[in-house]
């Protein structure tokens, strides 16, 4: 067997190798090391930003420039002598003035879809430059010069070794907080923007904000590099900050692997020594001065989009043998806060006359129905009968047209579906909606999202460890509650599909529900499997759980329900128990006339 290297060893290897270095090399190479330091800050929140939350910006180069300029003129300007033209004030204040101005963009911003959000980022990227090179108190395009050196415990940082060790300890922070925030409750939530948005948002996950604090996340570091930068160079000019500079950095995050931490490494590196050698070999190569570098670049990241499109980074990781180490769950953990479950028999779910038209389609015509606490309904109909439109309505996705649903005795109209998840509501989806390179475990955990509280600070910096104990233990216990625990630690994407519907309901369980909705659960499943999903069912109920499901197969429902609404063409046709609709009528014909 191969020797197994477990991640934190990694961190160990790539610590020493940083403290050893500028034992070894010569300046020339450290200061080469530091501008990939300085480069890998940016790519890194761009992994996090766009790798992991599908965010693409363009403009992170001018998030350098906040910094860089903060702190130029925090520390050479006279109205800052009172903070005695400290660097270290310059870079609280660069920080500061960052986040405002990511709060104000990502709030335009953060908003738009498709590919309006990668052309705001350029217009701001755009904006900020000029605004660099037209301010005359920031120097106009001549910039500012005379900025002091950073001051460690009275040790002045004044040389390229000695920027290093500051350089590199703020990447080991970043690429270490990074890790942490990944691996927790809002890592998770960032982890589902990635076509996950409606399943997180019906789970209980506020998508804008984990959005938003990836996008000041990523502000923070591209400012933190511009610090630094600004202090090793000790003059600063607009060139650096411009739009050219900001698809670098996207470049070194998507060719190093954007997806991960390491890529942002790899790909800054690779992209910063590239560019330097060639820019000395491409002009003797080809006898005459030029950026060749450019065009070579352009035809690199060609090559790579098309050959390897999650970057370098998943090749090289598949020759180191990392392992990656399992999730502990620990069984005493002290279990979440669970809401006391309505009496049995009550009334939870009411539509009354609800009716939602499409144009002229009438989808669902005055329909009433009433779930009961503890009890299973059933909502039949052929295909087409507006049996997912009702279920729309039920769980406050779409609003009817005219009538209410009221849920606990509130109307939910216009409710979001993470505040109808709140109240107790939870549901798993007709097309399975899961993450499938995360694991069964923390596919299920997000459904306790909105059981837990700790924030991206805390989480970077793993202060909310108790919680996340407490969240995972949940998680564990809805899935050895489903029957899944074997598959606990397995990549969801390669269950089943029965598998993976049951892990919905594990998902939809640990947010603690009083009502369960159900659209079509056993579509697509075999015989066992199916048998499986009523035996689950039966036990949630003689737990208290009331459940609502959509189905078109009659044969499942019968024996498993309470209770059936039956409905064709948007109208209810019959209801009653299931042995009395199968007998009725108007149901064989609408069945036998349907698909069946
Ligand atoms: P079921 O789930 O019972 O198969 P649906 O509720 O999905 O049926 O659909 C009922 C009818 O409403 C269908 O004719 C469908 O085409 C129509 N419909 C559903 N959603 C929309 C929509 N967003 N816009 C227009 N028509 C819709
Ligand atoms: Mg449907």
């Amino acid at each position: 067997m191969k020797p197994l290297l477990s991640s934190r060893m990694v961190l160990g290897v790539f610590i020493v190798l940083i403290a050893a270095t500028p034992l070894v090399m010569s300046p020339f190479y450290i200061t080469l090391l530091n501008y990939i330091g300085l480069a890998a800050l940016v790519a890194l929140g761009l992994v996090l930003l766009t790798g992991i939350g599908n965010l693409t910006s363009f403009g992170q180069a001018a998030f350098v420039g906040v910094g860089a300029y903060s702190t130029a003129f925090v520390t050479t300007s006279s109205s800052f002598a009172w903070l005695g033209n400290s660097p270290w004030a310059g870079f609280i204040i660069g920080l500061l003035i960052t986040s405002a101005v990511a709060l104000i963009l990502g709030a335009i911003t953060l908003k738009l879809s498709g590919h309006f959000l990668p052309l705001g980022t350029i217009a701001w990227g755009i904006s900020l430059y000029y605004l660099f090179g037209t301010a005359e108190a920031l120097g106009g395009h001549t910039g500012m010069t005379g900025i002091p050196p950073i001051l460690v415990l009275g040790w002045v940082l004044d040389q390229g070794y000695e920027i290093y060790y500051l350089i590199w300890a703020f990447l080991l922070a970043a690429i270490i907080n990074t890790k942490n925030l990944l691996d927790s409750r809002e890592g998770r939530a960032i982890r589902a923007l990635k076509g996950g948005r409606i399943m997180a948002e019906a789970m209980g996950v506020n998508t804008l904000y984990s959005r938003m604090a990836i996008f000041l996340f990523a502000a923070l570091h591209a400012s933190t590099s511009g610090w630094l930068y600004a202090h090793m160079q000790r003059f600063v000019n607009p060139t650096p900050f411009n739009i050219h500079n900001g698809i670098e950095y996207l470049f070194m995050a998507v060719i190093g692997g954007a997806s991960s931490v390491w890529g942002a490494i790899v790909g800054s590196s690779l992209i910063t020594i590239l560019k330097q050698w060639l820019q000395d070999l491409l002009p003797k190569l080809f006898g005459q001065n030029g950026n060749f570098e450019v065009i070579l670049f352009g035809l690199i990241m060609i090559i790579v989009l098309q050959r390897a499109q999650n970057g370098l980074w998943p090749l090289l990781a598949k020759l180191l043998p990392v392992q990656h180490e399992l999730k502990t769950i620990n069984p005493h953990a002290e279990p979440l806060a669970q809401r006391t479950l309505p009496t049995h028999g009550e009334v939870i779910l009411e539509a009354k006359n609800v009716t939602r038209k499409f144009g002229g389609l009438i989808a669902n015509n005055n329909m009433n129905l009433t779930v009961h606490a503890g009890e299973i309904l059933a909502l039949i109909g052929p295909n087409g009968a507006g049996k997912s439109t009702l279920f729309n309505q039920l769980s406050g996705v779409d609003t009817p047209s005219s009538g209410e649903v009221l849920f606990l005795g509130k109307p939910i109209g216009g409710l979001q579906s993470r505040t109808v998840a709140a109240m107790g509501m939870s549901r798993t989806f007709q097309h399975v909606k899961l993450l499938p390179t995360m694991t069964v475990l923390e596919n299920v955990a997000i459904g306790a999202h909105q059981r837990g509280h700790k924030g991206v600070f805390s989480a970077a910096w793993r202060l909310e460890r108790a919680e996340e104990e407490r969240l995972l233990a949940e998680a564990a216990r809805q899935i050895e509650r489903v029957g899944l625990k074997e598959l606990m630690h397995v990549e969801a994407g390669s269950l089943a599909l029965g598998q993976q519907r049951i892990l919905e309901i594990a998902r939809a369980l640990c947010s603690d529900p009083c009502l369960l909705l159900l659209d079509e659960p056993a579509a697509g499943l075999r015989h066992l499997e199916k048998q499986a999903l009523a035996d689950l069912l039966r036990r949630l109920k003689a737990q208290g759980m009331a459940i609502l499901l959509v189905e078109h197969d009659m044969d499942f429902v019968m024996g498993l329900v309470d209770y059936v609404v039956v409905m064709e063409f948007g109208q209810k046709i019959a209801e009653g128990l299931p042995e009395a609709v199968q007998q009725n009528q108007a149901v064989l014909e609408a069945y036998l006339g349907g698909v069946e």
